[in-house]
Parts: structure tokens; sequence; C-alpha cells
């Protein structure tokens, strides 16, 4: 992975203040290159840039993506771009699927063209394995998708389709990134929408029992934070044309299933709080447009990008639940 070959130029990050986003600052401005985030804290929290603003190569700009003009300021004098700013979350999208498609189909558009405009380098942005909707076939390989399953489904297919259209219409070098169920540091556990692992990580800190919907099998590809700011630098950097104007699935290529993942959980955790080791794992209904598996091929981003993920889920958990017991 070359990072230094950023060095001297200038990253927009956009949803910086975000769970992904400001992983992907924090790694770029440890490597001292110039960072701006762009975001309107509509679900990124200020504590998590803090840190950041101390340092001369960081600025924020407060910003919507829905607006063109709040776009095009932050791409003034951009060389590369990690779009980051959505509105994530299933269930989310389902409740209000018009927020969701002005952020994340809108928003998206108005980067594109904000993007085009300032004659940025490369443009790599967060697409999703959500848009392998209704296919069934295990492993998830990149060319074959099914249908989209929910409004958020769809909202991320349009990324594509756009970014595509982006680079062939007017040029713009664009690389997505599908990744699968993230976890790691400084994502959310409060909500409504919390992602699985921070949300049990919370409920057994706190002494409850964590609920799994349905029976436990349904089972994920999850991605520690590292491996996909890992992606993001590699997509950024690669010279390998090849490697331009694609997809990338971004996870780790093994699955575990929601039970393991709560007897992981509570082990690791028990090892801070012994008392955690008795909690019951309870369970209710499935949710509705939930895939009951997901498991992704990595072999295009190790062909095309030397992708080479240095965390599995127990070495990934085991740094996720430290930090967890650390800072809440
Ligand atoms: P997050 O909610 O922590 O971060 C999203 C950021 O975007 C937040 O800081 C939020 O305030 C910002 N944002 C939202 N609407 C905005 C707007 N209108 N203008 C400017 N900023 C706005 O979520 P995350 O998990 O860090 O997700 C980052 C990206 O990765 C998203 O595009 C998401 O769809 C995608 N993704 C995440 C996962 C995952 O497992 N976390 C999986 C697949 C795809």
């Amino acid at each position: 992975m070359n990072i230094e070959l950023l060095k001297n130029k200038t990253v927009l990050v956009t949803g910086g203040a975000g769970f992904i986003g400001s992983n992907l600052c924090e790694t770029l401005l440890s490597n001292n290159i110039k960072t701006i985030c762009l975001d309107n804290f509509a679900t990124g929290k200020r504590k998590n840039i803090i840190p950041f603003t101390e340092d001369k190569n960081f600025k924020l700009i407060e910003g919507d993506i829905r607006n063109l003009n709040d776009c095009q300021n932050a791409c003034d004098g951009i060389d590369y771009i990690l779009h980051q700013a959505a509105l994530g979350s299933v269930p989310r999208s389902i409740n209000d699927p018009i927020t969701t498609n002005d952020v994340n189909v809108s928003g998206f558009l108005n980067m594109l063209v904000a993007a085009r405009d300032a004659k940025v380098k490369r443009f790599v942005y967060a697409a999703s394995s959500s848009t392998y909707g209704d296919h069934e076939a295990l492993p998830k390989v990149e060319g074959t998708i099914g249908k989209p399953l929910s409004p958020y489904a769809i909202t991320k297919y349009v990324n594509e389709l756009y970014a595509d259209i982006f680079n062939k219409t007017y040029g713009l070098d664009t690389i997505g990134l599908r990744y699968f169920n993230v976890f790691g540091k400084r994502q959310d556990p409060n909500g409504a929408y919390a992602a699985v692992i921070p949300k049990f990580v919370q409920q057994l800190m706190n002494h409850e029992s964590p609920i799994i919907n349905g029976d436990g099998s349904y089972s994920r590809d999850f991605t520690y934070i590292d491996n996909v700011v890992q992606m993001n630098i590699r997509a950024l950097t690669t010279k390998n044309e090849l490697a331009l104007n694609t997809i990338y699935n971004v996870a780790y290529g093994e699955r575990t299933t929601l039970l393991e993942l709560a007897v992981l959980l509570k082990t690791y955790l028990s090892e801070f709080d012994s008392a955690i080791k008795n909690l019951e794992i309870k369970h209710r209904d499935n949710r509705i447009g939930d895939i009951p598996h997901s498991l992704a091929s990595i072999n295009k981003a190790k062909k095309l990008l030397n992708y080479q993920p240095q965390f599995d889920i127990s070495s990934g958990l085991k740094e996720a639940v430290s930090w967890y017991y650390k800072n809440i």
C-alpha cells in the first residue's frame, strides 16, 4: 500500500465525522496528508473528529451533500475524494425512503458533478453488499447481482450506475467499494438504526441480553475497519489502469453466524467483566429486508489491488471490544 503517493495531495472525505469516514481521516492525517472533511452531522459525531481539529492538515467543512454549492465548495482544490456520506441502514430506508434517496442518490449525483467540475483525479465511493439483493449464490462475486431488497439497496446500486456513466461520459475515474458489514472503533452503538456489533457490545456492557433477529443462523462477512481503510488507500493510489472504473467487494472473505458473533462478543467482553459470561442471548422475529447470508469473494480486490486483509473476525472483534470498553 503506497500511501506516500498522497503526499502533497489533498483528500476530501465526505461523511468524515462518521464511523468509516473518521477512521479514513485518522489514517490520512497520521500520514501527514491534507484532509478535508465534509459532513452535516446527520449521523456523524463531533467527538469523532475533535482529535483531528488540532492538526494543521485537517479542515472541517460543515455542509450537506444535498446542496450542490456545498459540494462545489468542498471540492475546490481537491485531488482525491473518498465519498462516504450517506444515510445507512436498511430499516431507516424502509421507514423514510424519500430522505434516504435524497441523500444517497441526489447527494451522490451532486458530488459526482462537483468532482467532475473540479477535475478531481479519482472518486472512490462507499458502495454496499446490499446490492447483491436476492441473489442467493455464495460467495458474492462482483459481476453477478440480484434484485434489491430495500430502498437503501436501490440507492447504493444507483450510485454504481451513476459512477459508471460519469466515467464513460465525462472521463471521471471512479472506484466503488462494496462494503460488507464493517465494524470497529467509533461505530455508533446508539439509536434505532445501530449496527449489530456495537449494539450487542453496548447491551452486554450494560448487562442486558443481546437480542438476535431470528434463530441466529443468518450469517455475515463481518469486516474490520482497518481492512476497509486499506482498500480505500489502495483504491486511491493504484497505478493499475485495469483496476479503475469498476467495483470491488470489501470484506474478509469468511462468514460468521449471528449466534457465533454473540458468543464471541460475550467471550471477549468477559475478559473485562466476568459477569458478562452469564448473560443469556435472546431471540425475536427476523427483520424485513434482511438477507439470510452474506459472504464475499475478495479475489478481485486481491488480484487487481493487492488487497491483503490483516484482521479476521476474531482479531478485529478483540480490537473493537477493547476500544468500546475504554470509550463507552
Ligand atoms: P455513518 O452514519 O457513521 O457515517 C455517514 C456519515 O455521513 C455521517 O458522518 C453523516 O453525518 C454523514 N452524512 C449523512 N448525510 C449527509 C449529508 N446529507 N451531507 C453530508 N454528510 C452527511 O455510517 P458509516 O457506517 O461510516 O458508513 C459510511 C458509508 O459506508 C456510507 O455510504 C454507507 O452507506 C456505507 N456502508 C457502510 C457499511 C457498514 O457496515 N458500516 C456497509 C456498507 C456500506
